[in-house]
This record gives C-alpha cells, sequence and structure tokens, in this order.
C-alpha cells in the first residue's frame, strides 16, 4: 500500500495558503534516503554521492542534501550556477555533462569541479577551454546491450553517452601527458532499476576497466563513478531495491577484482537523483471538474506542463485521494489536466475512490523529474514548491509563476502593454 506523507488536514492547510497544484517535499525522508545509502558504503573510503542536480534543481533540497554529505551532479551552466549559489566548490561538484559548451567547461574549471569527460574529443578541447586538472573522470559506453542475468535492462550501444575502451585508455594517456594525475570511471547504462543487482553488476564493468586502464596506461586511477540508475517503487507492487544488498555486492566485487590488483582499492562515487528525492516529493492537486462521455474523467488544476512523466514516457504515477485513502477504489477513472493534447493525462483506467469537486489528489513520487522537466507550453505556469520540514513546519521553498513571468522574455520591447 503507498501512502502519501501528507494527511488532506495539512494539504488543505498548505493550500489555504499555496492555492493548488504545488509540489510538497518531504525533508525527513530526503535525509533518511541519503543516511540509508551512506550506511550501504560505509565499508568504502572515500564514498561520495553527487546529487544528479536535473531531477530536482531547487537550491533548498540541494542544501539540505549537501548537509547530509553530499555533493551536486551538475550537467549545464545554471546548474552549476545553482551549486555555485549554496557556496559549492571543488570535489563538492561533479560537472558530468555531453555536448558540452566551452563556456560550461570553463565555469566548471572555475569552479574546481570534478569534471567527467563525453568524449575523447572533449581532452582537447577542455584543454582550449578551462584546462585539464589534476584529478578527471571519463565516461566509458561499453556498446552493446546491458544485461542482468540474462535480461536486457538497456542499450548503450544505442546511447550517445561516453567512449569506447580504445578511447578511454588513449584518452587516460593523452590526459596524463597533459598534466592529468588521478583518474576515475563513470557509466550510467540503465535507469530507474529496482532490480538490486545493477550497481554490482555496474561496479564489476567498471573495477575490472579501472584495473585494465591501470595495468595499460600506468594511471591512478583513484574511483570509480557508478553514477545514477537507482530506481524506486511507483508502482504499489513494486519492491524498493535493498541498499544493504546492493552495498554488500558491490564490496564483494571490490574484494574479488579492486583488492588483488595493484589499485588496491577504489573510491566510490554515485549521482543518484530519483533515489534521493523521486519519492519524497508529490504534486498537490485539486479536481476542478467531473466529466462523463463515453469514459469518466476527473480534470484537475495540474497538467502536462507541471508532471511530464506520464504523458513523455507513459509512466505510472500512484494517486491518493487525501481523505478517502480506505474508502474503497470503486470507480474509474481517467485523471486528466487541461493541456490540449490528449496525453495529457495523469493516470489512464484508474481504480480510485469516488472523486468529488473539490477532492485534493496526491500524485506520489514526482520528486525527480517533475518539477524539473515543467514547461509553459499552453500558457500553463509553473507551480509552487514546498517543504514539508523535519520540524512538521512548512516552507515555500519557490514561488509559483505568475503571468508577469511568463511574459518576462518579452522585456525588451513594448509590444505587451505594461497597463493590463
Ligand atoms: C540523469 C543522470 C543522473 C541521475 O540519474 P537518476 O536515474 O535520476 O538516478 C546521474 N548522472 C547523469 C550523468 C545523468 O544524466
Amino acid at each position: 500500500m503507498k501512502k502519501s506523507f501528507i494527511d488532506l488536514a495539512t494539504a488543505e492547510a498548505l493550500a489555504a495558503k499555496y492555492p493548488t497544484p504545488f509540489y510538497v517535499y518531504d525533508e525527513r525522508g530526503i535525509r533518511e534516503g541519503i543516511r540509508a545509502l551512506d550506511r550501504a558504503f560505509a565499508w568504502n573510503d572515500g564514498f561520495k554521492e553527487y546529487f544528479a542536480v536535473k531531477a530536482c534543481p531547487n537550491p533548498f533540497l540541494m542544501q539540505i542534501i549537501h548537509e547530509e554529505g553530499c555533493g551536486m551532479d551538475c550537467s549545464s551552466y545554471c546548474e552549476l550556477i545553482l551549486s555555485d549559489s549554496i557556496g559549492l566548490r571543488g570535489d563538492d561538484i561533479m560537472f558530468s555533462s555531453n555536448v558540452t559548451p566551452a563556456e560550461d567547461f570553463e565555469y566548471a574549471r572555475r569552479l574546481g569541479a570534478v569534471i567527467n569527460l563525453d568524449d575523447a574529443t572533449h581532452v582537447d578541447f577542455l584543454k582550449a577551454h578551462g584546462g585539464i586538472p589534476e584529478e578527471i573522470c571519463l565516461r566509458y559506453n561499453p556498446g552493446g546491450d546491458f544485461s542482468i542475468s540474462g535480461a536486457i535492462m538497456g542499450s548503450p550501444g544505442e546511447a550517445k553517452y561516453g567512449m569506447t575502451e580504445a578511447q578511454l585508455i588513449d584518452s587516460v594517456k593523452r590526459l596524463m601527458e597533459l598534466g592529468a594525475k588521478r583518474f576515475g570511471i563513470h557509466a550510467f547504462l540503465a535507469s530507474n532499476m529496482i532490480d538490486p543487482d545493477y550497481y554490482p553488476r555496474l561496479a564489476e564493468i567498471l573495477f575490472k576497466l579501472a584495473v585494465k586502464v591501470n595495468a595499460e596506461t600506468g594511471a591512478n586511477v583513484s574511483f570509480v563513478n557508478l553514477s545514477g540508475g537507482i530506481g524506486i517503487p511507483y508502482r504499489p507492487e513494486d519492491t524498493a531495491p535493498d541498499l544493504d544488498y546492493i552495498g554488500r555486492k558491490v564490496q564483494e566485487a571490490h574484494e574479488r577484482i579492486v583488492a588483488p590488483s595493484p589499485l588496491k582499492k577504489l573510491a566510490i562515487k554515485a549521482e543518484l537523483g530519483r533515489y534521493i528525492t523521486g519519492a519524497h516529493g508529490m504534486l498537490i492537486t485539486r479536481a476542478i471538474h467531473v466529466k462523463h462521455i463515453y469514459k469518466e474523467y476527473i480534470g484537475v488544476d495540474a497538467c502536462a506542463a507541471n508532471l511530464m512523466r506520464p504523458a513523455m514516457y507513459g509512466a505510472y504515477h500512484h494517486i491518493t485521494v487525501l481523505g478517502k485513502e480506505n474508502a474503497p477504489c470503486d470507480h474509474v477513472y481517467d485523471v486528466t489536466g487541461g493541456l490540449c493534447e490528449n496525453n495529457d493525462k495523469f493516470a489512464i483506467d484508474r481504480a480510485l475512490p469516488e472523486i468529488r469537486i473539490g477532492d485534493l489528489l496526491a500524485i506520489h513520487d514526482a520528486g525527480a523529474h517533475g518539477y524539473a522537466m515543467g514547461y509553459n507550453y499552453n500558457g500553463k505556469l509553473r507551480c509552487a514548491e514546498l517543504l514539508l520540514k523535519a520540524d512538521g513546519g512548512a516552507e515555500l521553498i519557490r514561488r509559483a509563476e505568475t503571468p508577469a513571468d511568463y511574459l518576462a522574455t518579452f522585456d525588451f520591447c513594448d509590444i505587451i502593454k505594461k497597463e493590463r
């Protein structure tokens, strides 16, 4: 049974102050999730999680995540600005970008971020734009399909990221000539993996590659970066991956592959996004229309511009009708937003309790790639983000957009009449 982390009374109290729709995040859940991750990797000196900022780019949440000891994984100029704004520097920032503009590399180097190079040609590009640091990471793409116990989990051969093994080894040699001294190896081969063997399988691949790179180049490989990819149980029947199992299995691979090698040990870095905030954010929206034609529709005040995953990926997001947690799910609805797009549906043929106009719905597991993927299509405005604090209070951590925000990029001209 999936449970909403806020009840109807709390949601109504928030809605009285901040009109729906809004996102709400659970500080305690975020902190506890990071602590569980740290415990699972406590055996590894130098373990560090870099929160993938793209999952939920809010500086208040980034601050909380940083307080728990995490760095930030950035992929763009503005994500670097967010990390810079909360005071992060040096190895508190991982910069894992691709198709990287020169000014992004230059900014990342000014901040002293750990750079994760996506391609062999980026070695000389970085040399020209920011310079080569002493510590640097390289992104590996093994090609083909990636499988766990025979089941295909991803197709790196079709993915634009990373470099081949030969390119990676050549890049390490070139970087050594240019003054790099310590190396990391990164790969991201599958996404939203609730199979707990994902990280162990990936670790095995990267550990073996690290040993090989060291043998062929003499490079001091100091860490592997397991990147993102640990999933969350979106569906009620899914189970969350067992972090202690993951940590133990990665440790076993480390003992088997790295400990007997000349490297002896490798620090482990991660760039989890979804795992950190996904389950700890919900989109709260109100039913504003009930429509009966060939199907039953519930129209809510949020739309795909606020949460794109169902429309974009057909993603399942559990819905709780607040205050009706124990009512029978004896109605079948499509829950829809107001975009002029028929894929603007948060749920299709979903069994739910009877919904009345005015009911508040909590759309679960929206804390990653939720607000972050918001947009202004159809003239829809991005909503507010609220934080449910560990002490029980609530705080506005991003205000809702207003029409003035929507028009802000025309502020250089007078085609928009100011006296509206
Ligand atoms: C998206 C992304 C992540 C985070 O992935 P999750 O699935 O949210 O954990 C980490 N690293 C890179 C390079 C990414 O693109």
